[in-house]
């Protein structure tokens, strides 16, 4: 059962945030999403109060998302936790664990099929591929499909994983998620200790709900779905009146 109203942010707990959906309403591609000052400031203001607290857990490269933060560098976790920079500073990398080649392969494969779909976004992350269908939601289940039959050439062994979200599929690989991700940070100052506070709105963040809960912490979706997330914010303007209270 999901409770309506979370209880008002307190600056002893730590706070752990998704980006898309969460913090930044979409766009029509990732590279589209626009940060006002407004968050800028709200963001630096909550990272003071919290004593540094707090950490922005994204399915984005963390160099992408220090460009739409710019100076802010706060600790992060980019690419579903598989780099994480922590709270002094230093970035940490999960080592892909299939040739270069092969990740090649499959990007060439994924690039050539999108060519052909107007509507359909291949964003090459480095570590994942992901493809995208915001733009052209009736091509979902053929990127669902397409990604599954790729799966194999990144090795089976469940070396490499599909994570689903809103309008996206992606190949990445597995071990870390958001929720690795929230214990990496818990066990490090200053997040140890506190109490941690999980905002998300989609299957990535489930990950970090189930750790956050089996915490005893906070756990916020944002937006309708089901969720093991224990209380739950409209939209990303909710999220952010919720911050400034
Ligand atoms: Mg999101």
């Amino acid at each position: 059962m999901t409770r309506r109203k979370p209880p008002t942010p307190r600056r002893e707990w730590a706070y752990f945030f998704d980006l898309d959906g969460t913090l930044i309403d979409f766009a029509a591609t990732p590279a589209a999403v626009r940060v006002s000052e407004d968050l800028r400031l709200l963001l630096t203001r909550m990272y003071r109060s919290a004593g540094g607290a707090v950490a922005l857990m994204s399915g984005r490269p963390i160099a992408d998302i220090d460009r739409l933060f710019r100076n802010a560098r706060m600790p992060a976790a980019g690419l579903h936790g598989l780099e994480r920079r922590a709270a002094r500073g230093t970035v940490t990398r999960h080592r892909p664990p299939v040739p270069a080649a092969r990740m090649e392969r499959v990007r060439r494969r994924l690039a050539a099929a999108v060519n052909g779909k107007p509507g359909l976004l291949l964003e090459n992350k480095g570590l994942a591929l992901a493809l995208h269908y915001r733009r052209a939601p009736r091509l979902g289940a053929y990127a669902h499909r397409l990604a599954r039959s790729l799966l194999p050439v990144l090795g089976g062994n469940g070396r490499f994983c599909i994570q689903r979200g809103k309008y996206v599929v992606e190949m990445r690989p597995s071990g870390k998620d958001k929720g690795v991700g929230v214990e990496e940070f818990m066990r490090e100052a200053p997040f140890r200790g506190r109490l941690p506070v999980f905002v998300g709105d989609d299957a990535t963040d489930e990950f970090g709900f189930a750790v956050v809960n089996r915490l005893g912490g906070v756990t916020i979706k944002v937006g309708p779905g089901k969720t093991v997330a224990r209380w739950r914010l409209p939209d990303v303007r909710a999220v952010r009146a919720w911050l400034a209270s």
